[in-house]
């Protein structure tokens, strides 16, 4: 298969010229600004952010090994998502392929764009099942949304699987990363320079303990990158994002690293425990920050952690999830107490 980029963007993104702001048009460092209709009294953000992000990006790619060129940042991965359906996908007409069960997001954004769902059931390990979703991408399929670690589950999807798909598909093939930092396995940013139709979706609100500043990563090879550029909204990082961003980066990587292998060990020490309970069917193996559970009457097992006021995910509805609650990993005192009242309600 030989991939061609422009052969699978949108004719309308392939031939738009994007919007020139001001900070486009000049670059460089001047000591008098009067060519964006900013105040110019300093407060701090009177002035437009950079809109590529440069110096963040800069650190990000020193931390993860690829080239600036190489990321993409937004508004959440959820932008990073929102902008493959824009970019790639004719209304309509075009389909995408994501797998079930999985993050709630590729869907709603499809259903925002207009673009026609194809579901690929994971196997009761929840794996891919190759020959599967090769049977159900056409000529209009654009991505495929992959998730590994995947949400809900906890479980990372075979490398080889994922690998196939890249030297398979004639679209982009999306691997969300969200929980790679609380995983053994590898990231794909290492693969981004050999294969031209992979993304990787990364994000600073899980492991970086960002949530709430909205930040999201895309990388993929440079000339993808470019789409999303071309795409975004010219400001879509704002000047406190980036800079908290930054400040984090070099100021608290030891102690988010710290943090990580907490977790870790937390999450390990809670599998074990949840095992030991007799109404515990199923504790599924996991890579992330949280575990599937699958529990007796885990619908009633949810309503009462409410009344004691610790809410979980209750995901009994999902497929391939019967009766199994999604448990965040919280602090070493929130996780014993979290025990103790399940106990209780079990008992
Ligand atoms: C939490 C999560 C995200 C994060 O999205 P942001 O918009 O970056 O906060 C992305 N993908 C998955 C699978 C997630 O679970």
């Amino acid at each position: 298969m030989k991939f061609n980029l422009n052969d699978i963007i949108r004719p309308n993104i392939l031939s738009l010229a994007p919007y020139q702001c001001a900070r486009d048009e000049f670059e460089g460092v001047a000591s008098i600004y009067l060519d964006a209709n900013e105040n110019p009294y300093d407060n701090g953000l009177n002035r437009y952010p950079d809109p590529y992000q440069a110096e963040l990006k800069s650190h990000i790619g020193r931390i993860k090994g690829v080239d600036s060129h190489q990321i993409f940042l937004g508004n959440g991965s959820d932008e990073a998502i929102d902008l493959l359906y824009r970019i790639f996908c004719r209304p309509g007409r075009d389909n995408y392929i994501s797998i079930s069960p999985s993050y709630g997001m590729y869907d709603v954004c499809g259903k925002v764009n207009d673009i026609e769902r194809r579901e690929a059931v994971l196997t009761a390990d929840f794996q891919i099942d190759v020959p599967q979703i090769q049977n159900l991408w056409d000529e209009n399929t654009k991505l495929i949304f992959l998730c590994s670690p995947n949400n809900p589950t906890g479980n990372t999807l075979n490398r080889e699987d994922i690998i196939t798909l890249c030297r398979s598909f004639n679209g982009i093939v999306v691997v969300d990363e969200a929980y790679i930092d609380f995983a053994t396995t590898p990231s794909f940013t290492n693969e981004i320079n050999h294969y031209p139709n992979l993304v990787v979706l990364q994000t600073f609100s899980k492991a970086w303990g960002l949530a709430g500043i909205r930040l999201g990563m895309a990388m993929a090879a440079e000339n993808i990158i470019a789409l999303f550029n071309k795409v975004k909204y010219p400001y879509n990082v704002n000047v406190l994002t980036q800079q908290k961003a930054l400040d984090t980066l070099i100021h608290q990587a030891d102690t988010v690293n710290l943090q990580i292998a907490e977790i870790v060990k937390e999450r390990d020490k809670m599998s074990e425990r949840l095992r030991s309970i007799p109404h515990v069917e199923r504790v599924y193996p996991t890579e992330a920050n949280f575990i599937l559970v699958k529990i007796k009457e885990a619908s009633r097992c949810y309503l009462q952690l409410l009344d004691e006021g610790t809410v979980v995910r209750n995901r009994s509805k999902v497929i391939l999830c019967d009766d199994c609650l999604r448990v965040t990993i919280g602090t070493p005192e929130e996780n014993k107490k979290f025990i103790e009242q399940l106990l209780a309600i079990l008992d």
